[in-house]
């Protein structure tokens, strides 16, 4: 009952229900991290002209996509690192205990392998890219104000051209 409660069934990454549970107690993440000189930093990433994706592929390789990319982001952050599917290709990536620097260098090594085609779908004939909104958790944040504030940076990367983070 946990897992259908809390996993998404096409990628079988968490879902959003898991993130709300989990972050419940952020506070405590939180502290836990600056005890460590670390920082708490939540990510939110948006594949890039999915639509486009559907639309000259079909929906079977789409969900393909997803399923590839939760792989592809799983592989690519630490053990106590989280990706959660939001909905459609909308996701959100936590990572606890994190410097500034480890962040920026996972979000562009899993920039760099889409940007190599290594969805490794063989249908696929253009690389499938991501555009990313990156912030540390504060404080004085809530839930919804650390959401709010890596999809506005999300935004501006999107309005800035996509295949990039902001
Ligand atoms: P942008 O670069 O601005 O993010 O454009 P986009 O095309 O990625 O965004 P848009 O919101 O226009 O399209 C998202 C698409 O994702 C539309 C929807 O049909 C598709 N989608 C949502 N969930 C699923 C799914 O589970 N499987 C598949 N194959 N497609 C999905
Ligand atoms: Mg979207
Ligand atoms: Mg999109």
């Amino acid at each position: 009952m946990k897992h259908i409660a809390y996993r998404d069934s096409l990628t079988n990454a968490l879902n959003r229900r898991a993130f709300q549970e989990h972050f419940r107690d952020f506070k405590r993440i939180l502290q836990r991290a600056e005890g460590n000189n670390k920082s708490v930093f939540l990510i939110a990433a948006d594949i890039d002209h999915f639509k486009a994706v559907n639309d000259s592929y079909g929906h079977d390789i789409g969900d393909k996509v997803l399923i590839a990319f939760t792989d592809l982001v799983e592989s690519q952050i630490r053990a106590q690192d989280t990706i959660y599917r939001f909905g459609g290709e909308e996701f959100t990536i936590l990572l606890q205990d994190c410097h500034v620097d480890i962040a920026i260098d996972r979000i562009e090594q899993i920039m760099n392998l889409l940007n190599n085609n290594r969805l490794d779908i063989d249908e696929l004939e253009h690389a499938v890219t991501c555009s990313f909104g990156i912030t540390p958790m504060l404080a004085s944040d809530t839930v919804d104000s650390v959401c709010i504030r890596a999809d506005q940076a999300l935004y501006t990367a999107k309005n800035s051209g996509r295949n990039q983070y902001v």
